[in-house]
């Protein structure tokens, strides 16, 4: 077994604090890597939090991975020591069943392997993820990561990059489409990102008035305050879609009068408890509430290509591994500026 260290939580009410672990030796088909980055999600909060479902504790959580490949199984090809190498949130699927095939691995009709939080594939122990110095994973859930961009702001493409990519593309959102994005926080500012970048006409909606600027600086067109019942009248009816990025509880009617005739809720956040929805919101203008969930490999690594080729990574902030309950703080408040990264060189 390979020894490992990274931060945990113990149990859903304490504090992550260190840790020492074991991770599976390198087998045939595996890849190594020391991580240098790790993004901070809401989904690890939410997760240590119970908020979703009983955890497998001790949990050591972190699913936006970026290190350097330290070691590789004898039948790798894709990869080789030295490279960068990032996983995101997914470390294994069946990879036979229809949407494996189709490189929808996030949709494994097994169920895929998370990164933590889960079970190993052969039921031997838990996942842990990476709040911690290394990580063993099988090759085809590894990621080439471009020397090209900074790679600690790299890190959140891993999962709030994909999450909002891959429905914007699905959708085909682009030229000629009003995007909304309620909620400005790791996934929503990618999600303004990529909005932009396919050609998209992009308004912010937020409830935090302090965030018009940097919207702005981020590339949005429009920035609408959700708590002003002025500016909601001013915009009913006027979007195509709508990529909902809200992390608790919030009134969907209110945000679906908002969409146009035939438009589409795209839901990507994912509040503790289930929404509300009148059907009156969905019948007048045949509206339409959808799910998406982060994406498969081969559609990672495309979003990964593109961002390098069009310069685009997350606003970060980067933090020591001291400072993550200080950090989950903030984040349940919306204070993010766009996503904490942890510096694993503070571990
Ligand atoms: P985050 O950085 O905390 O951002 C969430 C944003 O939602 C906040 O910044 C805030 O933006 C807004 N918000 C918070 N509470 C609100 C409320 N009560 N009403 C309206 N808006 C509110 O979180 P994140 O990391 O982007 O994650 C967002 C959600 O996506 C989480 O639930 C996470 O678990 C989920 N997620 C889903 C997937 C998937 O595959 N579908 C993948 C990753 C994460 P403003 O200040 O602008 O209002
Ligand atoms: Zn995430």
């Amino acid at each position: 077994m390979i020894q490992a260290k990274g931060w945990a939580a113990q149990d859903p009410k304490t504090d992550l604090a260190p840790w020492d672990f074991e991770r599976r030796e390198v087998g045939p088909h595996d890849v190594q890597f020391d991580i240098l980055y790790c993004g901070v999600c809401h989904s690890d909060l939410h997760q240590i939090k119970n908020d979703w479902f009983e955890g497998i504790f001790p949990m050591v959580p972190g699913h936006e991975i970026v290190g350097r490949v330290v070691k590789v199984g004898d039948h790798v090809t894709k990869f080789k020591v030295g490279d960068l190498a990032g996983t995101g949130c997914m470390v294994d699927s069946c990879q036979v069943c229809e949407n494996c095939k189709e490189g929808l691995e996030q949709y494994c009709l097994e169920g895929n392997t998370q990164t933590y939080n889960s079970m190993e594939r052969d039921g031997s122990r838990p996942t842990y993820g990476g709040y911690s110095n290394t990580i063993v994973v099988r090759e085809e859930f590894v990621l080439h990561i471009s020397d090209k961009l900074d790679l600690a702001a790299t890190a959140p493409l891993l999962c709030a990059g994909i999450t909002t990519y891959s429905p914007l593309r699905h959708w085909k959102v682009g030229k000629g489409h009003k995007l909304a994005v309620l909620g400005l926080g790791g996934l929503g500012h990618m999600g303004v990102k990529f909005g932009v970048a396919f050609g998209a006409e992009v308004t912010v909606l937020s409830t935090s008035p302090s965030k018009e600027e940097d919207a702005k600086k981020l590339g949005a067109h429009h920035f609408l305050v959700t708590k002003d019942p002025e500016q909601m009248k001013a915009a009913q009816g006027s979007f195509d879609f709508i990529l909902d990025t809200v992390s608790a509880e919030h009134d969907m009617n209110a945000y679906l009068g908002l969409l146009k005739t035939n438009g589409v809720m795209m839901c990507v956040g994912v509040p503790s408890k289930p929404y509300a929805i009148h059907p009156f919101s969905l019948i007048g203008g045949r509206k339409s509430v959808a799910g998406s969930g982060i994406g498969g490999i081969k559609e990672t690594q495309e979003m990964l290509d593109f961002c390098a080729e069009h310069n685009i990574v997350s606003d970060i902030e980067l933090i020591d591994i001291k400072d993550i309950t200080a950090s989950y703080e903030r984040m349940e408040k919306g204070d993010v500026r766009y996503r904490f990264v942890i510096d694993m060189a503070t571990l």
